[in-house]
Parts: structure tokens; sequence; C-alpha cells
């Protein structure tokens, strides 16, 4: 077998598969290499009771292949974990991947290996004299190739709390993102869950119903919106796919890209009266989901605009939550937004049964992790089962957990170590060839993430082809050009209200890790940028031949 590749991937999830497709169509060779059993990344982890999409299904999907939207039937509004697993597995077959895609090995370094001269200098050839990604994998195996694309995901790396006695809990512990794909039986069982994020706001109603008892240890009350998920109606489907392409288009250019139903630029909030104003979140509340969101265009950049928004939320939790106390301790005190929301099917609704009950943990923190259960604010809890919806270290974890390397033996996690520093999310200077897919400094997870992993993923094939075309073998960010795009992600994320809370945006989740904003807000001038930047011949970027 060949071990010297045109492009290594890592990770065969949404990103990992449509690099594996496109390299393909381009004549490269290629082979993706998944930690995991199956393909499918998030949607193969994260198989805990009530997994769903936030986005809806028919734009929560690839987009480049119109035979592909055309005959899949998505069955409801969010599709279920299972479904959106059902669809990643077609897509492998149908479009024939699965032959270049190497599952149950964990990459655990990928080091560059410096040139000596090329012999052609012809980007994507497998000439082994040509600096060259080196990648060793965890059954012992070496492989190289000319370039090297972390397709390892934002939201792939567990963050398991550093609660004391964790090991030691005799009962059955799961984390929501290692989910036991056989299932987890709850009937009966007296059931404790940490984290009230996205993860625990959708298994929380779903487990409360067979578990004997559900006590919720929440840190932080999270805003969720209802998601209002049912079957999707024939009449929607048709519709949509009559007009798929301009729909997508549409998306591509909504401020976060989150979907059509993200509405038009609404304007101002205080530019409504009170009035009208109530009636758009009422409106907007209505529809459900994300969308939400979008009523008013600066409800992340002006403080009062996003005290009334988030008053209107908390209003609409105490008219669901029967006790008052009860509904107070689930009602956010931080700006709207700055963590992401979550979508919900009876979040607040579940905390009025009986076997459900609510233990603040905001101010007395966990103390330990018992053989039976946890101990906080001097009281023992039981359980026969431990569920940790406590989230990941997002967008940087994956790749700082494989020995990365570029020029000079440089590791990625020292050059990052003040948080990532990237040129457009891509790329990043002392690395050549090495390509992140929605990396931190991109719009990434502010995003419907298959539109910006299918942006990154078009970029990069384009610029492969540029580079055979003008014989160039390395690609590379220049020092000046990230320098200049990290400050700028700075400068939009400052503009806004998002660095004001403790987010995984921000690094803020996970202790000891640099305070940073990530992500880039705004999806249509960043790829006005990408654009710009290759109109530019690149600009940013250096080449070699050699
Ligand atoms: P992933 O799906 O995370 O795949 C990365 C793969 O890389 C994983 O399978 C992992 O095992 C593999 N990998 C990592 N490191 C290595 C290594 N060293 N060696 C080998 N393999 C490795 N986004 C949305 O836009 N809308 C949603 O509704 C939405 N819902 C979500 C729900 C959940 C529960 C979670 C956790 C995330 C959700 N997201 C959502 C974000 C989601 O992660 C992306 O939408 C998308 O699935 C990411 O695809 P990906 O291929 O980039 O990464
Ligand atoms: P998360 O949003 O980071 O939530 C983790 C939760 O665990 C938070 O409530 C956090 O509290 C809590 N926590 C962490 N450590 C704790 C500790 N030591 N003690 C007590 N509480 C602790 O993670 P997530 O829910 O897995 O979601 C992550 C992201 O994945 C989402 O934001 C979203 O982008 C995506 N996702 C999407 C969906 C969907 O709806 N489609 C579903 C799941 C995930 P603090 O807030 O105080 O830190």
């Amino acid at each position: 077998m060949n071990r010297d590749l045109d492009v290594i991937v890592v990770g065969a999830g949404f990103a990992g598969l449509y690099l594996v497709h496109k390299m393909r169509e381009q004549g490269r060779s290629v082979r993706a290499f998944e930690a995991g059993s199956g393909v499918g990344g998030t949607w193969f982890w994260n198989q805990y009771p009530g997994a769903r999409c936030d986005i809806e299904s028919m734009e929560y999907s690839y987009g480049f292949s119109e035979e592909l939207e055309q005959s899949w039937v998505w069955d409801e509004r969010y599709a279920r974990q299972s479904e959106i697993l059902r669809y990643i597995n077609h897509v492998a077959d149908r479009f024939d991947l699965r032959a270049d895609i190497q599952l149950n090995t964990k990459v655990l370094s990928a080091h560059y290996v410096e040139a000596e001269p090329a012999s052609n200098g012809v980007a994507g050839s497998s000439d082994a004299g040509a600096g060259r990604w080196q990648i060793k994998t965890d059954d012992g195996e070496t492989w190289t190739g000319a370039f090297c694309i972390m397709a390892t995901g934002c939201l792939s790396s567990t963050n398991t709390p550093n609660i004391p006695g964790l090991d030691s809990f005799a009962g059955e512990m799961h984390h929501t993102s290692r989910w036991p794909h056989e299932g987890v039986d709850f009937e009966g069982k007296r059931v404790g869950i940490i984290g009230t994020g996205s993860s625990g706001i959708q298994s929380i109603p779903v487990i409360a119903e067979s578990a004997l008892q559900l006590t919720v240890f929440q840190r932080t009350a999270n805003y969720s919106i209802p998601a209002y998920n049912g079957a999707l109606a024939e009449e929607t489907r048709v519709a949509i796919k009559a007009d798929y392409q301009a729909i997508r288009a549409l998306n591509r250019e909504r401020g976060a890209a989150f979907g059509i139903n993200w509405g038009p630029p609404g304007g101002l909030t205080f530019d409504s009266t009170k009035a009208e104003r109530l009636e758009a979140y009422e409106r907007y509340w209505e529809m459900g989901g994300l969308g939400f969101l979008g009523v008013f265009e600066d409800i992340l950049m002006d403080q009062r605009a996003n005290d009334e928004i988030s008053e209107f939320v908390r209003g609409k939790i105490r008219a669901v939550v029967d006790d008052p106390e009860l509904a107070r301790l689930l009602s956010p005190d931080h700006v709207l937004g700055c963590k992401r929301p979550c979508v919900d099917t009876n979040y607040y609704k579940t905390y009025n049964r009986d076997n459900v009950e609510l233990v603040d943990v905001s101010e007395k923190a966990i103390d330990r992790i018992t053989e039976r259960g946890l101990v906080t604010g001097g009281r023992e809890f039981e359980f026969d089962c431990l569920v940790l919806a406590t989230g990941f270290d997002a967008m940087t974890g994956a790749l700082h957990s494989i020995d990365i390397r570029g020029r000079q033996e440089q590791t990625l996690v020292d050059k990052w170590s003040a948080g990532p520093i990237t040129y457009l999310g891509l790329g990043t200077n002392g690395f050549p060839n090495l390509f992140t897919i929605t990396g931190p400094g991109s719009p990434s997870v502010l995003t419907n993430m298959v539109t910006s992993i299918e942006q990154h993923v078009d970029w990069i094939a384009n610029c492969f082809d540029f580079m055979q075309g003008q014989g160039h073998a390395t690609i590379e960010a220049t020092r000046e050009a990230e320098e200049a795009w990290v400050f700028h992600v700075n400068e939009i994320a400052d503009e806004t209200l998002y660095p004001t809370c403790n987010s995984w945006y921000l690094g803020a989740n996970v202790p000891g890790k640099a305070r940073v904003f990530m992500p880039h807000i705004g999806f249509p001038p960043y790829v006005e940028k990408c654009n710009e930047v290759v109109a530019a011949g690149y600009e940013g970027f250096d080449f070699s031949s050699a």
C-alpha cells in the first residue's frame, strides 16, 4: 500500500467526508484517519437521548450535490442524531468514500519534515523529496502527505470536569459526547446530571421521562428557545427542494448563516416602539429556534437592547415553570447570545415534574464525587447513574491533543500558548501546507457549520488547483497576515457583547485555557475576505516551489 499521499485528512465527520470527496474529484490521493469506529464525527459520538440539530435539517445538510439534496428526505424539522448519522453514512456510501477512510485510527502526531530540494516542485505530486507532513497513528503506522488537513472538529474533544473523586463513582457514568451506542436504560434509576448547556438541555427532558428521579446540577442557567419540532410537512420539503440553491445562497447572506429563518436584518431595537418590539419578540419566539436571535440586528451590540430581549425570555420561563423560586433559578442573568443559546423540546416544562430536582451549584461548587453520588453544599446525593453534560475543550482541544510540529520542530501548542494564531482560520505561519477546517479565526461555530465546512473545503480545493497550475509546492500564511487577522477577529468581538460572559467561545470553560475570543463574527464579510485574498493572488500567503 502506498503510504505517501497527496492529502492526509484527520477526522471523518461532515468535514472529513467532504474533503475526501473533493480531493478525489481533483484526482489527488487522499486518506482520512478517524479515531471512531464509524464515520459521522459529532453525530457518531453524541448519541445521548434527545440529541438533534439546532439548525433546521433541510439546511443542516450538504449543498455540494444536487442529486443528494434532492433525493434525501428529512423526517423532522430538527433531525434527531440517528437520522443525521444515517444521512452521513448514506453520503459515505453514495460517493463511495469508505475506501479512503481508515476508521479506529487515532492520529498521534503530525510533523512537518523540512524540504530537501524537490525534483519537480509540483504541489500535490507524491515526490518524497519535497517537504512533507509525516503522521503517526496509534496502530504504529507512519504516513506522509504533501498536505495535512485537520478536520478534527471544533466540538470533539471532551471536557471532563476536574471534580475530586470523579473516578470513585461506583455506578454508571457517561459523558454526553461519549455516549454508549447501545443506549442507557434509565428506567427506575436515580440519575444525576451535571451541566445545562445544549447537551444537558436536550437530554434532561428525555431522561426525566424514564428515570425514577433526576437531579440536575446547574452552575449557570442558560437561555433556551423552543424548537417547536415536529414532522416536516411534505409541502415544506417540496418548496425548499424547488429552490434549494437559492435558499442556500440566501443563508450565506445571513450574518450568522444560521438558516433563512434568521429573517432579514430587522433594524435596530430602539427604532421600533415598545409595542412593536414586544410584538416582534413574540412573533419570532413563536417561529422557534435560533432565528429568534435575528429579531433585531443589535441584540449582541447594545446592552440595553439585550437587557430587554433577555427579560422577554425570562418572562417566558416564568410563564412555564410553576414554582417561582425554581423559575428564578432557571433564569439566566448573562447577555442573551454570548453563550450559545439552546433550542429545546419541553426543557423548562420538565421542572414541573415531581421526579426532577434542580440543584444550584453556582455559588457552592460540587465538592466531590463519591462512590455513591456527589456532595455539594453539605448535602450528599446518591445515584445509580451520573451524566456529565460538561461540554468540550472547544476549537483547539482536538488540535492540541495531536503532537503537531511545523518548521524547526515548533509545536502548535507552544505557538498557540496565548491563544490560537491563524490567518483566516485556515493556516498558521511556520506550519506550511497544514490547514484547519472551521479553525479558530473563522466563523465556524457561530454559523450553520455545514455551510462553513463547505466554504473551507472549496477554498482549499481551489487553492490546490491554483498551486498546481503555478508549480507551487508549499503555501504558508505570513506572520504579518496572521497577526493582523488575529487583531481583526478580536477587534470585531470587542465591539460586541460576546466577550462579556464565561463561554467556551472564549475558552473560559476549561481551567487554565487562554481567554481569547476564538471565532470570527460574521459569515458574509469573512467569505468576502477569503475571496478578496484569492483575487489578490492569495494575499497574506507565501508560496514556494520546493
Ligand atoms: P466532527 O463532527 O467533530 O468530526 C471530527 C472527527 O475527527 C471526529 O469524529 C473525531 O473522532 C475525529 N478526530 C479528532 N481528532 C482525531 C485524531 N487525532 N485522530 C483521528 N481522528 C480524530 N453545528 C451546527 O451547525 N448545527 C447543529 O445543529 C449542531 N449540533 C450539534 C450538536 C452536538 C451534540 C454537538 C456536539 C455539536 C453540534 N454542532 C452543530 C457542531 C458540529 O460539531 C458541527 O456541525 C459538525 O458536525 C462538525 O463536523 P466536523 O467534521 O468539522 O467535526
Ligand atoms: P456546554 O455548552 O459547554 O455546557 C456545559 C455545561 O456543563 C455548562 O452548563 C457548564 O456550566 C457545566 N459544567 C462544566 N463543568 C462543570 C463543573 N465542574 N461543575 C458544574 N457544572 C459544570 O457544552 P454542551 O452542552 O455539550 O454544548 C457545547 C456546544 O455543542 C453547544 O454550545 C453547541 O454549539 C453544540 N451542541 C449543540 C446541540 C444542539 O442543540 N444541536 C446540542 C449539544 C451541543 P458553565 O456554563 O457554568 O460553564
